[in-house]
């Protein structure tokens, strides 16, 4: 059906793998708009051909994010409705644009985001990890997991099948034992959710003649003694800056009411 939009940004989430994972809004907007910005002309070009719908498409990916953005908000203000898709899912989601919303806000030009499909909460329901509270940390790199380490949520992260086993042992030096689900192929035929410790998850996919499709890890949150040790460590990296060794030990044993030997051991590690 041809709607009368406004001129805009409609944000518009389109499939993760099944193809009618699309919303009749979402067909609507993309048919009646005047054009479409997408990331891969030739993803997008399969998709609106599945639905029969032609309109010109233009790219806004990181390569040319600004010179595209800056069309984009010259087309708005003549009045022009643009729909905004990534290749799959949400689009600004670990996908660009969130610029361009920024820009809209400071112009105040109109724009809205259709709800739809998204790989990280489709994982966080798929994977039996409290979902009151969850940390969504993008693509992993080890410098910033070692930033989250207490964050006290289920944390989840991108991540493609060729760096799935290096990001697993990674974190397994990080998050020790923490419970994790890789939950792959979402919305697809072989979609699987893989549970357990670091290294029985490992040992499921690296057992696989080949690892493959699109994965989300997602990890459960800190138990309490781990914060509190993570607390003490942080302390005592503090204190260690000004004091000795045997003096952040007795520091350290005061406050927290543990032994003296206690103390010391975790100041010498944190020394090491
Ligand atoms: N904007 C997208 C969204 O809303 O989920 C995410 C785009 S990001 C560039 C691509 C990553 O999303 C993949 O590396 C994978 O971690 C995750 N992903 C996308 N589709 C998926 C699927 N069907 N199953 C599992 N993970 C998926």
């Amino acid at each position: 059906m041809d709607v009368e939009l406004k001129p805009g940004l409609y944000i518009v989430p389109t499939p993760i793998g099944n193809l009618k994972d699309i919303t009749l809004r979402a067909i609507d907007y993309l048919k009646s708009c005047d054009v479409i910005y997408c990331e891969d002309t030739r993803v997008t070009g399969q998709l609106l051909q599945n639905y029969s719908i032609k309109k010109p498409l233009f790219t806004y990916h990181e390569h040319n994010a600004p010179k595209a953005r800056e069309q984009i908000l010259e087309k708005i203000a003549q009045g022009q409705c643009i729909c905004l898709v990534s290749d799959a899912g949400m689009p600004l989601i670990s996908d660009p644009g969130y610029k361009l919303i920024r820009e809209l806000q400071v112009r105040g030009l109109f724009f809205t985001a259709l709800p739809g499909p998204c790989a990280a909460i489709s994982a966080l329901c798929l994977s039996g990890m409290p979902t009151n509270q969850f940390f969504f940390a993008g693509f992993y790199e080890s410098k910033m997991a070692k930033n989250i380490k207490t964050v006290p949520a289920t944390l989840i992260f991108y991540e493609s099948a060729r760096r799935v086993i290096k990001t697993l042992e990674s974190m397994a030096g990080i998050f020790n034992n923490r419970l994790v689900v890789v939950v792959r192929e979402i919305s697809k035929i072989y979609e699987e959710s893989i549970f357990g410790t670091f290294s029985e998850v490992c040992e499921s996919l690296t057992v696989r003649d080949a690892i493959r499709g699109e994965m989300v890890i997602v990890l459960s949150p800190p138990k309490e003694e781990e914060m509190a040790v993570d607390a003490i460590s942080a302390q005592i990296t503090e204190l260690l800056k000004t004091n000795s060794l045997k003096d952040v030990a007795s520091m350290i044993s005061e406050i927290h009411g543990i032994t003296k030997k206690q103390a010391y051991d975790l100041a010498l590690a944190q020394k090491k």
